[in-house]
């Protein structure tokens, strides 16, 4: 007769591929690496937009480009805020569209956006919240906190409640109060310098706008 052993822990093969990609996701050398070979993150000397040096540059858009490795991210950062039991999703257009919907996906909620309407954040599209909404705001990256505290107060002024905030990346320095429970998959320190003061120029090394291909 075949017997079976119930407390045998099941082989890895068992494992659905995704679950196994949310679990082994959770360390932050591993999201920087998955980052990394993404092309989401830049090491070297870069001029930003803003015209400002920086020995890194983020482009988040690049890694949830993998639909499947959007959903996994949004999952993480559904498990973060799962305990504050939100009922909708709000993101700002457009970087926190895609994660944003991941996570409403994850938590089983409605994924709204807020987008700018003559300079000002605003619900379009017949979307709407209520006073018995808990929302959670839900950006790709949190630089400031500015466009977070931004997207919350839109739905404050709907009535609703902001309940917790989330994030991929915090790379704010901690420095982003928000009020609510704030949580994201990982922090990172991208300092950046006014050219006159970069070190990294003071090294002589060569600057390159982001994502721009040596020219001839
Ligand atoms: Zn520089």
């Amino acid at each position: 007769m075949y017997t079976t052993q119930p407390h045998q822990a099941p082989a890895p093969s068992r494992i659905p591929v995704a679950r196994m990609l949310a679990v082994t996701l959770m360390t932050r050398d591993e999201l920087l690496d998955l980052f990394r070979r993404s092309g989401a993150l830049l090491e070297g000397h870069f001029r930003l937009s803003s015209g400002l040096h920086s020995s890194g540059f983020l482009q988040c858009a690049l890694v949830l480009q993998t639909p499947s490795t959007a959903e996994t991210l949004g999952r993480a950062v559904a498990d973060k805020l799962r305990g504050l039991r939100p009922t909708v999703v709000l993101s700002p257009a457009l970087g926190g569209l895609i994660i944003g919907h991941e996570v409403g996906r994850a938590l089983g909620v409605r994924a709204i956006f807020a987008e700018r309407q003559d300079g000002i954040l605003t619900l379009r599209r017949g979307f709407s919240l209520s006073e018995t909404d808990r929302t959670v705001v839900i950006e790709d990256v949190v630089t400031t906190g500015g466009s977070t505290r931004e997207t919350m107060q839109v739905a404050i002024a709907a009535g609703a409640q902001v309940v917790g905030a989330g994030a991929v990346v915090d790379r704010s320095g901690g420095r982003a109060d928000l009020g609510v429970p704030f949580h994201a998959l990982f922090d990172i320190d991208l300092p950046t310098y006014e050219p006159s003061a970069c070190p990294l120029c003071a090294k002589g090394l060569a600057v390159v706008k982001p994502g721009s291909r040596p020219t001839a």
